[in-house]
């Protein structure tokens, strides 16, 4: 509710107590209970939205607006199992810069994406890798933010690498959650969590020097999206299909999702 709110302060709609809505989510849940699937996988997908309502022709604050929830119940992101995708890393376009939008959850961050989405498509790439700026920063995939497991060049520590929140960068609330259990479970086991700028071509010199271990997306659909390969001028980084890392962290958010762990991020609906 939070990134809602920052949201629609951004553009001029109104703001609303976020607590409040989440009360009234419960009992909108209580009325539509039959349509909550119980499948594991399968889950009722909620997604608070808000638009102007004016119906006059210039460009102002509205001076009326709609919130509303979009509920729809949706199996799972893959139903055989993981499916690994390939990038192209992407310097044409450019989907956000420092005091744009792009760290806001907009409708109009989308639609410009859609065209170098198609054209990725077409060279046979799933997605693209928004890439920033002359140092070519590597800054997310698709609609989804990015992690990159790699060694570290001087020590050989496993590090888990992803964009800062720069401005550039849409806040996840996966990559937040991914953030926190990393810190929290990998970093005990010897990893390192970053929240750093880090270049494609680091990147591409980790896969050539074999120091590149994983590379996966994160976003609300698919919890994580593992990723296979990346192609940058001409050169082409490897991954398995889904590494041990990113397999970890599917399982952790699930388990908090569907109630196996008790865990401060759950909401429970009152009886
Ligand atoms: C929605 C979105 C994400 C993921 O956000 P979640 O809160 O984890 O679903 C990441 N990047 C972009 C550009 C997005 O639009």
């Amino acid at each position: 509710m939070a990134r809602l709110n920052k949201s629609s302060a951004r553009i001029a709609l109104p703001t609303f107590d976020g607590d409040a809505m989440i009360e009234l989510i419960s009992k909108f849940l209580k009325v539509d209970e039959r349509f909550i699937p119980d499948a594991r996988g399968y889950s009722l997908y909620l997604r608070p939205t808000m638009i102007g309502t004016q119906r006059t022709l210039g460009v102002g604050p509205p001076a009326s607006a709609l919130l509303y929830v979009i509920a729809s119940p949706v199996g799972p992101y893959y139903p055989t199992g993981f499916k690994a995708v390939s990038l192209e890393a992407t310097d044409y376009a450019v989907r956000a810069w420092p005091g744009g939008v792009g760290d806001k959850k907009l409708g109009a961050n989308y639609a410009p994406c859609i065209v170098p989405q198609m054209q990725a498509a077409s060279r046979g790439f799933h997605q693209n890798l928004w890439l920033f700026g002359e140092e070519e920063y590597v800054t997310e995939v698709g609609t989804m933010n990015l992690f990159a497991a790699i060694k570290n060049k001087e020590t050989g520590q496993p590090e888990l690498l992803t964009a800062p929140l720069d401005g550039t960068i849409l806040e996840g609330v996966t990559r937040d959650s991914v953030l926190a259990l990393a810190r929290e479970r990998l970093e005990p086991k010897g990893w390192k969590v970053l929240e750093r700028k880090f270049t494609m071509k680091e990147l591409a010199d980790a896969a050539d020097e074999g120091r590149m271990m994983e590379v996966f997306g994160a976003g609300t659909a698919a919890i994580v999206s593992p990723v296979r390969r990346i192609s940058w001028k001409g050169t082409t980084t490897e991954n398995e299909e889904c590494g041990p890392i990113t397999g970890q962290v599917k399982d952790w958010m699930e388990s908090i999702q569907y109630g196996d762990e008790d865990h401060p991020w759950s909401y429970k609906v009152p009886e």
